[in-house]
């Protein structure tokens, strides 16, 4: 499995998570049962300070003792989530693999070879002075692992 590959079935799993989630947005509130928590969940469950009461069904998500925790739960929901990788995607899209005749210079000689390379940062017929600096992920995919904590390397 090629990287890209490892990194589109994080991003595909990641994304089925943020679906199968509460929607968004998210807010916090003060929980009114449970004592100093606060609630974060679907934002048209907030109960307004100094009120007890909305209409309808509303669930927390998550009771969380430090307000500082609440909020970055509550900014960090579903829908912000898909942003996110809806972005990698788009990402992963641009710097698809392609293979290409590729040359480098080792030993004096010229020599060329088919080889998976990013479609966007390696040009046609391009020339790198060893075999070695012929990129096997570029920089953005390489920024993606990262952020994915995907390893880089297969083995
Ligand atoms: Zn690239």
């Amino acid at each position: 499995m090629t990287l890209h590959d490892r990194l589109l079935a994080e991003v595909e799993r990641r994304k089925a998570l943020a679906v199968a989630a509460m929607p968004g947005p998210w807010a916090v509130w003060r929980d009114l049962d449970a004592q100093g928590f606060y609630a974060v969940g679907e934002a048209s469950g907030v109960i307004p300070e100094g009120e007890n009461w909305v209409d309808g069904e509303h669930n927390p998500t998550a009771h969380v003792y430090v307000i500082e925790d609440a909020e970055f739960i509550a900014g960090h929901d579903p829908a912000d989530a898909l942003r996110r990788y809806e972005h990698y995607e788009r990402v992963l899209e641009r710097h698809s693999i392609i293979w290409r005749t590729i040359g480098w210079m080792e030993g004096g000689d010229t020599e060329y070879a088919e080889l998976p390379v990013c479609v966007r940062c390696v040009p046609k017929h391009s020339h790198f002075r060893t075999r070695a600096e012929v990129p096997q992920a570029c920089d953005d995919i390489l920024d993606l692992a990262a952020a994915l904590d995907v390893e880089v390397s297969d083995g």
